[in-house]
């Protein structure tokens, strides 16, 4: 029920919203009288991703020269991954936050605040969010990586599923991640991806295992380009 309560909400038009959620910084919590996501202040202090390689947005202490990493020399099912924000604290926070409590203001603001910090020139076809296996669907009530991608790019192509339920990533060391994603999604309907342009959707992205077996698979269906967006990037 509470998904379906999120999924009326993302339909409504910023005006309306505005209404309905006056707007307090996502950080300090001081009230916006004219809207917006954050207070001055704390939009100047966000962990910016500022260097990093160019292919996967691995950051890079710095004054290293931006190059791509040793993982991209040898080829991606994804052409890049844009990811604006550094997964450290407050990012880190709002989208543990997310992850475990439907927070519709806290989803919208977070989606407003990566849309604000992707290319203006982004191109894409279908928007793809990265899916939650049944169980853990049924248990939290919603995908926050569907919620991003229709608030931030107001539209959502659910073409990908999980086939087989597999334990968090994030109980895993980075060793296993990759093993633990193979063959976990299949594409449920091939004739919408060929030849399209994707825009695959995360809320954060760490060893990269989960969205480079996302992207291989929309790849193999046919997909003609896959990037990936997410907030944060570890
Ligand atoms: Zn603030
Ligand atoms: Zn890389």
């Amino acid at each position: 029920m509470r998904s379906n309560l999120s999924s009326f909400l993302a339909g409504l038009s910023e005006r309306v919203l505005s209404f309905l959620f006056p707007e307090y910084c996502l950080s300090c919590g001081r009230y916006l009288p004219e809207g917006g996501l954050l207070c001055p202040e704390c939009e100047e202090s966000l962990p910016i991703n500022r260097n990093f390689c160019p292919v996967c947005a691995r950051p890079y202490p710095e004054g290293v020269p931006p190059h791509p990493c040793g993982d991209c020399l040898s080829g991606r099912p994804f052409s890049r991954v844009l990811a604006p924000f550094l997964y450290v604290p407050p990012v880190s926070d709002w989208i543990k936050r997310l992850k475990f409590a439907e927070d519709f203001t806290l989803a919208r603001g977070l989606s407003r605040l990566l849309r604000k910090h992707l290319p203006r020139e982004l191109s894409f076809d279908l928007v793809v969010p990265v899916p939650l296996g049944r169980k853990r669907l049924f248990k939290r009530g919603f995908n926050q990586s569907a919620l991003l991608a229709r608030l931030a790019f107001g539209r959502l192509d659910e073409i990908l599923v999980r086939t087989r339920e597999t334990p968090p990533q994030s109980e895993l060391p980075a060793s296993e991640r990759g093993r633990n994603v193979r063959r976990a999604f299949s594409v449920k309907d091939e004739t919408r991806v060929f030849a399209r342009r994707v825009l695959l959707v995360d809320d954060v992205m760490t060893t990269g295992a989960t969205v480079e077996e996302c992207a291989r698979v929309l790849r193999a269906a046919g997909a003609r380009e896959v990037t990936v967006a997410v907030l944060a990037r570890a």
